[in-house]
């Protein structure tokens, strides 16, 4: 499912290109948006969808501040490309921002980030591939 999403003005530290990136503010809980690791697509997901929370629920502790990332991780890559939980320049690829969420350009339609490669799998499944990202 798509979703308009605001988008803003970033600037990146290494190659100093500035460009859009789409953001939720700091206002949307439980909602976060993914970047392909060379920073030309992005993907939203909710922590509170059905298969967010079964990795949550694997987690120890569950509140860990490393979920964003394992979920980024394990979720399906969009044009080969794997996903992370945080702004990367679409020139560069690099994740060193001057600034970010500066002032808001437009809107954009960001697709919903799938994981239909791990959401058959078992408990067990899912555990070990979980625990192969956290190692
Ligand atoms: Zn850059």
């Amino acid at each position: 499912m798509n979703k308009d999403v605001a988008t803003f003005e970033a600037k990146c530290a290494k190659c100093g290109s500035q460009f859009e990136h789409p953001s939720f503010g700091d206002f949307t809980y439980g909602e976060i948006i993914l970047y392909t690791i060379d920073g030309l697509q992005k993907a939203w997901a909710n922590a509170f969808s059905a298969f967010p929370q079964r990795v949550k629920s694997m987690l120890d502790p569950p509140r860990s501040k490393k979920f964003w990332e394992i979920l980024a991780s394990v979720a399906d890559p969009i044009d080969g490309q794997k996903l992370v939980a945080k702004i990367v320049c679409p020139n560069c690829a690099s994740d060193h921002m001057d600034y970010w969420n500066g002032k808001q350009i437009g809107v954009t339609p960001i697709q919903e980030a799938t994981f239909s490669h791990l959401c058959e799998l078992d408990d067990a499944t899912l555990a070990i591939e979980i625990a192969a990202v956290t190692d």
